[in-house]
């Protein structure tokens, strides 16, 4: 393709506001460009790169089986009001009428309809399994949108869904589905791990995400270094580290302006491990007290799969509840409902009077008070794993991938059911497996870049050769630089062919932010000499060519970077 014929909006200045990498470099690379918050626009060459992600998508679907379907957008509310889903879930979907005042609804996700067709279209066991996917758009009036195209309101997603006779064939297309994402992100050039995760709204058992280690990342997972224990924080456990419990006796210790859990351990010379954290919440069914380990921190998503949306309490609601301010508050003696962290089952600690400038040392939860136990504590970084003698790493990652067993949860409601071989009825079992287009393309920019640009994977690169004429005023240099660019297309090597009359500072700028695996420089030397630069973007490497060999050499580099 030619520059001077194409639409590559290259900027020099970062767009304002933006702090992810990737949302910095798509931007300027002239891949996309904002419409409204959370609404983008995919330039020519963003386009190239989702169809290449969206080709080995659709190549590795196929090969588990997988057969392309498309769904519409626009769905009508009964579907949502047969699954619940209707009500369950809030303003994150786009609600509208049409003319005839009838609710309808714009697609977040399509269990709802996969469910409605399957109902109609499959009546035996001999109808199954199926895995049905569809690479379309997804709206969802999402709270937060940023960061670039990473989280967007209206995004391409892959979507598929199996449908099985039972749970042992789910357990296959499920396995199937894990691989094909393997390969899937693998081919797009993501480094990432597969870790356990919470089936949140979807429901069902335990599910797994895909997720690219990166700092733009909204999540994060912990890893064993030494089994293959790998979740999300969300749902991660550990052991924490056991502190040495001295023989404390139950007793009231004066604590006078100490309150935070650093100032007591101060003052009284102690492990914060040996503390308890007392946090007074709100929820829609009145205040409850949540105990940590002092050492510890809350994980307000596991909280809430306990207790459901809560609030910390004002300061006066404190007061009114306890009796003391906050940094003197404590279980002991308590009438609301308690929830400890399971790392508290074991031992004696400090803890709030209730009274202000006093503590009681030798605190026995389960003995001084009852609690109800979960696990609501964060994991952190060198927790023992819960599996092995390892220790835990927390990293930080895009999620760009999941996958559900969803069972008969949509099938039931929606009466998707299917006729075994004696004539009974049977709900279809059913799974369902996401990934993000974009969201991989911008994974794939946090992970490949440096500070002058992208280093595009060669399987996405918009294209795989930039050819760079130093000078187009030079006739001589314009003449080589249009016949290596035919012989280029010939080859059938994918190529941009800067032919702007630009200085050469500026395009050795561009070339270097759009990243593409291998630049060929047509400069001075190739007019005198009729030696060619072929520079490799991600090494740096740069080697000569004569005019002659330079279309072959090229094409070698570059079955060997994209191998
Ligand atoms: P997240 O936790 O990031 O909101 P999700 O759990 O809602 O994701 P799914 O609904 O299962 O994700 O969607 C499947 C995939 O679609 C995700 O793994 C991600 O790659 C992509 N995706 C989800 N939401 C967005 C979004 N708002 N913008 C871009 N891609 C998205
Ligand atoms: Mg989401």
């Amino acid at each position: 393709m030619r520059w001077t014929r194409s639409l590559i909006p290259t900027l020099k200045e970062e767009p304002a506001e933006a702090e992810a990498v990737s949302h910095k470099l798509m931007v300027r690379a002239g891949l996309v460009r904002q419409l409204a918050a959370g609404i983008y626009i995919t330039l020519p060459l963003g386009q190239r790169v989702m169809d290449k992600i969206s080709a080995i998508i659709r190549e590795e679907m196929n090969r588990i089986g997988g057969q392309e379907i498309t769904m519409p957008v626009l769905h009508p509310a009964e579907l949502w009001q047969q699954t619940g889903r209707w009500t369950t879930i809030g303003e994150e979907m786009f609600r509208l009428h049409d003319r005839g005042k009838r609710q309808m609804c714009l697609g977040m996700t399509h269990e709802e309809v996969i469910a409605w067709l399957a109902a109609r279209e499959i009546h035996s066991y001999r109808d199954l399994p199926q895995i049905w996917y569809q690479i379309q758009t997804k709206l969802r009036d999402e709270a937060r949108p940023k960061s670039g195209v990473l989280r967007t309101r209206e995004f391409v997603m892959k979507d598929s869904y199996s449908l099985d006779r039972d749970e042992a064939g789910l357990e296959q297309s499920y396995e199937r589905h894990k691989e094909a994402y393997c390969n899937i992100f693998a081919r797009c050039g993501l480094t990432f791990h597969v870790v356990e995760s919470d089936p949140g709204m979807m429901g069902g058992a335990v599910a797994h995400e895909f997720m690219a280690p990166s700092e733009a990342g909204e999540d994060e997972i912990a890893l064993c270094d030494r089994c293959s224990y790998s979740a999300n924080v969300e749902l991660a456990v550990s052991r924490p580290r056991r502190p040495v419990f001295p023989n404390w006796g139950l007793e009231e210790v004066a604590t006078p302006g100490a309150g935070t859990i650093e100032e007591v351990c101060r003052f009284l010379q102690i492990d914060p491990a040996l503390t308890i954290k007392s946090l007074l919440l709100v929820t829609k069914n009145g205040p409850l007290l949540a105990l940590l380990r002092g050492d510890q921190q809350l994980h307000e998503k596991k909280l809430m799969k306990v207790t459901g949306e809560t609030r910390p309490a004002h300061r006066d609601e404190i007061l009114t509840h306890l009796g003391a301010g906050p940094g003197s508050i404590g279980p002991v003696g308590v009438a609301l409902p308690i929830i400890a962290d399971e790392s508290l089952r074991e031992g004696r600690y400090v803890a709030g009077a209730n009274k202000d400038g006093f503590h009681l040392r030798g605190v026995g939860p389960g003995i001084h008070f009852q609690p109800r136990w979960a696990d609501i504590r964060q994991v952190s970084n060198g927790d023992q794993c819960a599996h092995c003698e390892g220790s835990l790493r927390i990293e930080r990652v895009i999620e760009v991938g999941n996958i559900f067993r969803l069972g008969i949860k949509y099938s039931v409601p929606m009466k998707a059911v299917y006729l075994n071989e004696a004539g009974e009825e049977y709900p279809i079992v059913m799974g369902s497996y996401g990934i993000g287009v974009a969201r991989i393309a911008a994974a794939a920019v946090e992970q490949h870049h440096d500070d002058q640009g992208i280093v595009w994977p060669a399987a996405l690169a918009p294209f795989q050769l930039h050819l760079l004429p130093v000078n187009m005023r030079d006739q001589k240099t314009a003449e080589l630089a249009e016949a290596l660019y035919v012989q280029l297309q010939q080859e059938g090597i994918e190529t941009l062919y800067d032919d702007r009359d630009e200085r050469a500072g500026v395009k050795f700028k561009d070339a270097d932010l759009l990243g593409l695996p291998l630049r060929m420089t047509v400069g001075t030397r190739a007019v005198r000499e009729g030696m060619v630069d072929l520079t490799i973007r991600k090494t740096g490497e740069e080697l000569q060519a004569p005019l002659s060999e330079a279309v072959s050499k090229a094409k070698s580099l570059l079955s060997r970077l994209t191998n």
